[in-house]
C-alpha cells in the first residue's frame, strides 16, 4: 500500500523496524545542514504550521497499523524536514497513543526547543533525538547553517531547559562528525562538557555516509569514530541500516525501495543484499530503478546510492 505520510516500517541503527511519519513538506527546514543527505533546504522556514491536516494522517497511519505485521518497534515522526514545525506536533503523539501502545520518537534538530509550547509537545514522546553538532556559534552557523535570528546560545539553553523539564521519556542526542571540522580533540571536548550541562540519556555520533547537500562533506573514518565515542562517552552509528530487512511477501520490491529512500538514500550494494535476502534477483529490479522517473543515481564516496524523490515535495 503506498501512503502519503506514512513510510515503511524502514530499518534504524537506533530504533529497530521504525514506521515513519512525515509531517513537513519536502524540505521545509529551519536550518540547512551541510551533510543533509535531503540536499539543500529550499523552503526555509522558522514558522509551525499544520502543513496537512492532522486527520488525514491519521487516517493513514490507523489504516498502515491495520496491515502491518509484524508491528514496528516505534513509529517516528521525521519529516523531510524538520518534524517540530508541524503545528499540530502534540496532538499527532497524543492521538497515536489512543490507537496503539507502539513507543513514539520524534526526531528533531532541538533549534524550536526553545520554544516552550515545543518542548512541551515533545515532552509527551517516549523518545526525543536531538541532533547536537557544534559546541560553538562559529562551528554551528558553518555545519547547521540556520535560518536568521536563530543563535547558538539559544539551541543550547532551550537543550539544557528540555533535559530538566518534567516529560515522558528519554532524551538522546546525537552529533554528526564530519572530517576536518568538528572532528577535532578540542571540539569534541567542548561538545562533552556542554552535554554533561543536559545529561542525556543517550549520546550517538554519526558520520555521513549517504551523499551530503555539500560535496566538500566528508565523513571521518573508523577511528576518529572511536575516539569521538571515547571522548563523548557515546554509541557509534556509522554502518548498515539494512542489514536484517528484507522485503515482504508478496510486496513490490519497487515499492519497498521507493518507500525506504524517499529518505534514506541506500547504496547499490545494500540494495543487491536487502533483495537477495529476501529471495529476489536483483539485477532486473536494479534495471526498474534506473529507467523509473522517482529514482535518481547518485555518486558519493567511491559509491552508488538510490535516491528517490518524494511526493510531498512543494511545487510552489
Ligand atoms: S539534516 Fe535535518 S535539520 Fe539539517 S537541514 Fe536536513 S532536515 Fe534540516
Amino acid at each position: 500500500m503506498t501512503y502519503r505520510y506514512i513510510y515503511g516500517p524502514v530499518p534504524s541503527r537506533r530504533l529497530g523496524r521504525s514506521l515513519g511519519i512525515s509531517t513537513i513538506p519536502d524540505k521545509t527546514c529551519n536550518k540547512s545542514c551541510i551533510y543533509c543527505m535531503l540536499g539543500r533546504t529550499d523552503h526555509p522556514t522558522v514558522v509551525r504550521q499544520e502543513f496537512f491536516p492532522l486527520q488525514d494522517i491519521l487516517g493513514e497511519l490507523k489504516d498502515a497499523l491495520k496491515h502491518i505485521t509484524p508491528p514496528p518497534d516505534y513509529i517516528s515522526i521525521v519529516g523531510n524536514g524538520e518534524p517540530t514545525l508541524y503545528l499540530r506536533l502534540g496532538d499527532l503523539i497524543r492521538e497515536i497513543r489512543h490507537l496503539t501502545s507502539i513507543p513514539v520518537a520524534v526526531i528533531t534538530n532541538g533549534v524550536l526547543l526553545s520554544d516552550p509550547a515545543v518542548c512541551a509537545d515533545l515532552a509527551e514522546a517516549d523518545i526525543v533525538l536531538t541532533s547536537f553538532n557544534a559546541p560553538t556559534d562559529a562551528l554551528f552557523h558553518r555545519i547547521d547553517r540556520p535560518c536568521a535570528g536563530i543563535t547558538f546560545d539559544a539551541v543550547r539553553q532551550g537543550l539544557i531547559a528540555y533535559s530538566r523539564m518534567q516529560r515522558q521519556g528519554q532524551l538522546w542526542v546525537e552529533m554528526m562528525l564530519l572530517e576536518g571540522i568538528n572532528d577535532s580533540p578540542a571540539v569534541l571536548q567542548e561538545l562533552h562538557w556542554l552535554l554533561q550541562e543536559v545529561g542525556p540519556d543517550r549520546v550517538f555520533v554519526d558520520t555521513p555516509i549517504r551523499p551530503p547537500a555539500e560535496p566538500f562533506v566528508r565523513p571521518v573514518g573508523s577511528e576518529k569514530l572511536a575516539e569521538a565515542e571515547g571522548i563523548l562517552g557515546s554509541v557509534q552509528l556509522s554502518g548498515s541500516d539494512f542489514e536484517a530487512f528484507t522485503v515482504d511477501a508478496g510486496v513490490d520490491p519497487v515499492d519497498t525501495l521507493t518507500s525506504i529512500c524517499k529518505r534514506h538514500p541506500m547504496r547499490e550494494d545494500q540494495v543487491i543484499a536487502l533483495l537477495r535476502r529476501s529471495g529476489i534477483d536483483p539485477y532486473p529490479v536494479l534495471n526498474k530503478l534506473c529507467a523509473d522517473p522517482r529514482f535518481r543515481v547518485e555518486r558519493y564516496g567511491g559509491s552508488t546510492f538510490y535516491l528517490a524523490h518524494d511526493e510531498n515535495r512543494r511545487v510552489d
